[in-house]
């Protein structure tokens, strides 16, 4: 394989446009990628006639406009490039079907924001995020919008915040001295997965419907060994690997760290950062592409944030900064940070932000999955706080304080053998246990759920972000002495906002109280996180930003309780399923046997001892009957609650239903401990982690 040579061989890519368009062309399509100038439309039919040569040339025989709408997945509707002409066809893609698409938007989830009988939905091209070829269809990012303009999406929020930074920033940037094109925010999602053997995912009722695992005693070896992170690769995730690096590369998604994480058959895949937009797209192809690939190698690619519980769920640490067309990045410090008024602007931006924004920065990465790992000691908890390390954490107490900074010195790392090279220590060492934590030119959010979109929570970090440097900008505009001002700033904002700074252990006991006495939000479930988003100031913000209208940003907080709560019910009937036709009747045939086998004991000698099956058909029988009993329980309340009121069902989700699930788990989890393995009806956690050679 030559890799230089087939990375982003799949993809309409900027070598492709340069080869492929008039120059004339080329430049205008260039300049809204680069520079966020307006398309010029009359270019769409030049454009669109060459993707589509390029495409067919790539085995294309069809077109899609990919979207992503409100439910996390992506959308595609194909149509095929043929047009009739006399009684044979040619293949066209006209400017205005690369431009837009028409789609019925009834079915996708607008939060009452969109009436049915208003369901027309367009989607429109974002020439920004390359097109595609993928299996025999040109791919051609979208945004999706309703007839009246709101959007129905995630990537239009996204580029608007994508705009409100880059309008913003430009403005500081000025101020400086410093003139650029464009600013984009860039991100590079970690993504976290398990994989399993495909057969053996099969046989689970809660995998399949689920991503999850419903049930389950844990195995008799986890993680406690701690020999799997970073661990040798079995022969078989080698081939895994190998295989889905080459796919991501084809469609030019940079991957480029692979490794074992902490869990049994838990894997990592980090790919080189890019424009935030761009990501977002290449992380939802990502997922799609590690299942598909999976399937082929006979295994199943878990992307749930929690497959099994007592093990470590799976995240996707995402990182942050912005910087402007010509590479320079507004989040790094420089040699010395204390004299950079402009990083410490910056800085103080994103602490004030994240401050006064922490109530919708946490709802953004709320979900039903997710709500298993933040706050459980393994996850940053669900409290947000911002990590800075012990230099910058150091420059920040010395600006509150008003005193002088004396630099810390970049200790330099030795390891003991004379052959080995002297490194630099990090100035920022790794804390894994904050949710934000500055790394050393960027911040990495650590607490989005490994299935997330991420476009959501960075809509939330560029609309804070932006919203602060607005402020900012406002108040420098026309002051004689910048420097002065923008530091009294720098103080001011600090002082305000330190209590969100914290940079020790977030996973200690300690933490929790303390943060309770900073005034710190701490939601520990979606339930309970997302109904910030309807108060005012947070509202507003999006509303300021030109992110979402009013009516948008009470849409999409709906939609996502909508969806936590449409998950939990899925959970609870899957459990009443797998419960009432699969676990009861195997306990009780289980215990029948033993009953049998106690009687024909019995019947032989009344001396044979069987004191071990009787105590094991008490505990069962006693057991399976508890959990019938729950399972009625459960059933009734799932019937009392109404799910057209979103707000209340999910109350009634997290703290009536979730309770009852829990307890139905623990009593069939240790029915599972003392029930024939021959009679179990699923493979057990030692079978699921250790499936894999
Ligand atoms: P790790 O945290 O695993 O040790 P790094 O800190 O090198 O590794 O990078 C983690 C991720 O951060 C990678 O995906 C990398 O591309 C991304 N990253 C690095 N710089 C930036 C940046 N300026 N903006 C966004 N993401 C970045
Ligand atoms: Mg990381």
């Amino acid at each position: 394989m030559n890799l230089p040579q087939m990375f982003g061989e799949n993809v309409f890519n900027d070598a492709v446009q340069k080869e492929t368009l008039p120059s004339e062309v080329y430049k205008l399509l260039r300049a809204t990628i680069e520079s966020g100038k307006p398309l010029d439309v009359s270019i769409a039919g030049t454009v669109a006639s060459a993707m589509k040569k390029w495409a067919v040339s790539k085995g294309a025989t069809h077109y899609t406009h990919w979207f992503q709408p409100l439910t996390g997945l992506t959308a595609e509707k194909h149509d095929s490039f043929i047009e009739p002409e006399g009684d044979k066809v040619i293949m066209r893609l006209t400017g205005k079907s690369l431009i837009v698409g028409e789609s019925d938007a009834s079915s996708f989830p607008s939060g009452g924001s969109r009436a049915t009988y208003m369901a027309r939905g367009y989607t429109a091209w974002d020439p920004t995020s390359p097109a595609f070829v993928k299996e025999g269809t040109l791919y051609i990012p979208t945004v999706f919008v309703s007839y009246t303009g709101e959007t129905l999406d995630k990537k239009s929020p996204l580029l608007r915040s994508m705009t409100a930074i880059d309008k913003q920033a430009k403005r500081l940037l000025k101020l400086f001295g410093k003139t650029c094109k464009k600013v984009s925010t860039t991100v590079g999602p970690e993504q976290e997965y398990f994989l399993i053997d495909g057969e053996v995912y099969k046989q689970r009722k809660d995998l399949r419907l689920c991503g999850r695992t419903l049930f389950g005693a844990p195995a008799p070896r986890g993680q406690e060994l701690e020999d799997h992170y970073f661990g040798m690769l079995k022969p078989r995730i080698v081939d895994y690997m190998h295989d889905l690096d080459e796919e991501l590369w084809s469609y030019g998604i940079l991957s480029k760290t692979k490794h074992n994480e902490v869990a049994p058959a838990q894997h990592e895949m980090a790919p080189v950062f890019g424009t935030t937009n761009v990501a977002v797209d290449h992380n939802m192809l990502t997922m799609e592409i590690m299942k598909k690939v999976a399937r082929k190698h006979g295994l199943a690619c878990l992307l749930h944030e929690k497959p099994f519980r007592g093990i470590n769920g799976s995240g996707k640490h995402n990182n942050w900064s912005m910087s402007t067309d010509d590479g320079f990045n507004l989040l790094n410090p420089g040699d010395a940070p204390e004299k950079n008024t402009f990083f410490k602007l910056m800085l103080a931006a994103v602490i004030k932000a994240v401050d006064d924004y922490q109530g919708i920065l946490r709802a953004s990465v709320a979900s039903a999955g997710n709500d298993h790992r933040l706050g459980a000691n393994e996850a940053p908890p669900a409290i947000i706080s911002v990590y800075l390390g012990d230099q910058l954490g150091k420059l920040v107490d010395t600006i509150v304080k008003g005193v002088d900074y004396i630099p810390v010195k970049a200790e330099k790392g030795s390891i003991g053998v004379p052959e080995s090279p002297i490194f630099p220590k990090d100035a920022t060492d790794r804390n894994r246990t904050s949710p934000f934590a500055f790394t050393g030119n960027k911040f990495e959010f650590r607490m989005l759920g490994s299935q997330a979109n991420v476009a959501d929570a960075n809509i939330v970090l560029n609309t804070i972000v932006a919203d602060a440097f607005e402020q900012f900008a406002d108040e420098l505009e026309g002051k004689d002495n910048l420097e002065k001002a923008a530091n009294a700033i720098v103080a001011r904002e600090l002082k305000a906002h330190r209590r969100i700074i914290f940079n020790e252990d977030g996973y200690g006991p300690e933490w929790e109280p303390e943060a309770m006495r900073r005034g710190l939000l701490n939601n520990k479930n979606t339930a309970d996180a997302v109904p910030v988003c309807f108060e005012e100031k947070n509202i507003d913000v999006f509303v300021r930003q030109g992110v979402y209208t009013r009516e948008e940003a009470i849409a999409r907080a709906d939609i996502q309780l909508e969806n936590y709560t449409k998950i939990i019910n899925i959970e609870a009937l899957t459990m009443l399923e797998m419960v009432r036709r699969d676990i009861i009747p195997a306990v009780s045939d289980y215990v029948a046997e033993l009953c049998a086998n106690v009687a024909a004991k019995q019947a032989v000698c009344e001396e044979i001892p069987c004191s071990g099956e009787k105590e094991v058909i008490m505990q069962l029988a006693s057991l399976n009957d508890q959990t019938t009993a729950l399972a009625n329980k459960l059933e009734g309340l799932l019937g009392e609650v109404d799910m057209s009121k979103v707000r209340e069902a999910s109350q009634a989700m997290a703290h009536k239903i979730i309770p009852v699930m829990e307890e139905m788990r623990s009593k069939v989890d240790k029915m599972e401990t003392l029930t024939s393995s021959d009679y179990w009806p699923y493979p057990s956690y030692y079978e699921l982690l250790y499936s894999v050679n």
